[in-house]
């Protein structure tokens, strides 16, 4: 069997969800699950949506306004005025209506997850009504009752041998009866509230389910030839690869390459199931594999622009040396806070680290921080990553810029500029 997975630009509008029905059907031979993530940039809007609710802004009816209407377009591009699937969204989106009705009072991250999945839910039920409409027979199935995680929302923690069983429980049946459509993202807690695996998480699902069920590969298709050394809306002369070891894919995606979500690839190296990264302007093209034994070739460094960081400066309050009771104590709180150090240096009165900015929790992390140590830190920053670097490479992409934090290794070099 084969696991497919479509990203948000896949489907942004009708005619994308259109051609999705293509792609698919040129393997109407093939046992398939099609892992499908939210429409276009449904998520991002969906995020604003929570932070209105939380805040209690006065645009929150009209962002929740726009995202429906936004779908029931593409519902009526696709099936005209009337089809059961209207009533299928319109009683997904009805639960945020309830939601948003009132004050808010839960943790941010739990509502933020109950909010975004709505995103996912809908998108899975046009695709799958489409599929029906195009004759390939499919059937919805709500994820978050397979993928099990514990309760730390935004960042589900899957519990695999529950998954596993439920997975290979069912699923496997349904296969036989036609395609099987699924959400990515999003996993489901023992209580059955409704976790987020992490943004851009659908491969990771897909990933999942590949494992589980032995699928021969995973494909997921994009709109862009395959994984590219650098992300062509920043760098004008990409070359793709054509493939690519599992350990070099990890590599890239830790660094935050974000063709894939980081813990997409761990699974599948474990079962040896090949990952194909794919157009799906161009389904014949072969794009990029990713598989044991590839022959990696750098023939350019691979570059990754990670925005948004924050430089995080902590020294104790009496100027003593950072020592490692302290360093432990301010690691405690990053993996208390759920922050993730993307570099860091220390010196004799210092330590400091670079680390993406997500507002709540960085609030949070200030706040655990501030009750030990001093605490400074910039905003805005941008981190670059070069792999296979050379000297002239890197010289390249810092410019004129400043570099606030430096370090190489032997194949890696990293740097944070403003
Ligand atoms: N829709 C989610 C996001 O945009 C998950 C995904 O696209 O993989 O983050
Ligand atoms: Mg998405």
């Amino acid at each position: 069997m084969l696991v497919f997975k479509f990203g948000g630009a896949s489907v942004k509008d009708a005619q994308g969800v259109i051609n999705l029905g293509k792609v698919v059907g040129n393997y109407t031979g093939e046992q398939l699950l099609v892992v499908v993530s939210a429409m276009g940039k449904t998520t991002n809007a969906l995020e604003k949506l929570t932070r209105a609710y939380v805040d209690g802004s006065d645009d929150m009816h009209a962002i929740f306004d726009e995202i429906k209407n936004y779908h029931y377009q593409i519902l009526h591009e696709l099936f005209g005025d009337h089809h059961p699937v209207f009533d299928e969204v319109a009683n997904t989106f009805v639960e945020i209506d309830w939601m948003i009705e009132d004050e808010p009072h839960d943790d941010f991250d739990f509502i933020y997850d109950q909010i975004v999945s709505i995103g996912e839910l809908v998108s899975t039920r046009i695709v799958s009504a489409w599929f029906n409409h195009q004759n390939l027979t499919s059937k919805w199935i709500d994820v978050r009752g397979y993928i099990h995680t514990d309760n730390t929302y935004r960042e589900g923690i899957v519990d695999w041998d529950k998954t596993r069983a439920s997975i290979q429980k069912d699923i496997p049946a349904l296969l036989g009866n036609g395609i099987v459509v699924t959400q990515g993202f999003l996993g489901g807690t023992s209580e059955n509230f409704t976790t987020t695996l992490g943004r851009e998480g659908s491969d990771y699902t897909a990933s999942i389910f590949a494992a589980c069920l032995g699928a021969e590969s995973v494909t997921t298709w994009k709109d862009v030839p395959g994984i590219l050394n650098a992300d062509p809306k920043l760098f004008p002369d990409t070359i793709k690869f054509d493939e690519l070891s599992y350990q070099e894919a990890i590599e890239m995606t830790y660094y935050g390459a974000s063709v894939i979500h980081p813990k997409t690839i761990k699974p599948l190296q474990n079962a040896n199931i090949p990952l194909l990264v794919k157009p799906f302007t161009h389904p014949d093209a072969p794009g990029t594999v990713i598989k044991q034994n590839a022959i990696n070739k750098f023939d350019k460094p691979v570059i990754i622009v990670k925005n948004n960081q924050v430089l995080l400066s902590v020294s104790a309050t009496d100027y003593s040396f950072v020592s490692e009771s302290h360093l432990s104590e301010i690691f405690a709180a990053f993996a208390k806070h759920n922050v993730k150090v993307n570099m860091m240096q220390t010196s004799a009165l210092s330590f400091t680290a670079c680390i993406d900015f997500s507002p709540e929790r960085f609030e949070r992390l200030l706040k655990s921080l501030k009750e030990t140590f001093k605490v400074k830190y910039n905003s805005d920053l941008k981190l670059i990553t070069l792999r296979h670097y050379t000297d002239s490479a890197l010289q390249e992409i810092i410019g004129d810029e400043t570099a606030l934090m430096k370090q190489t290794s032997r194949n890696t070099a990293q740097v944070v500029v403003k």
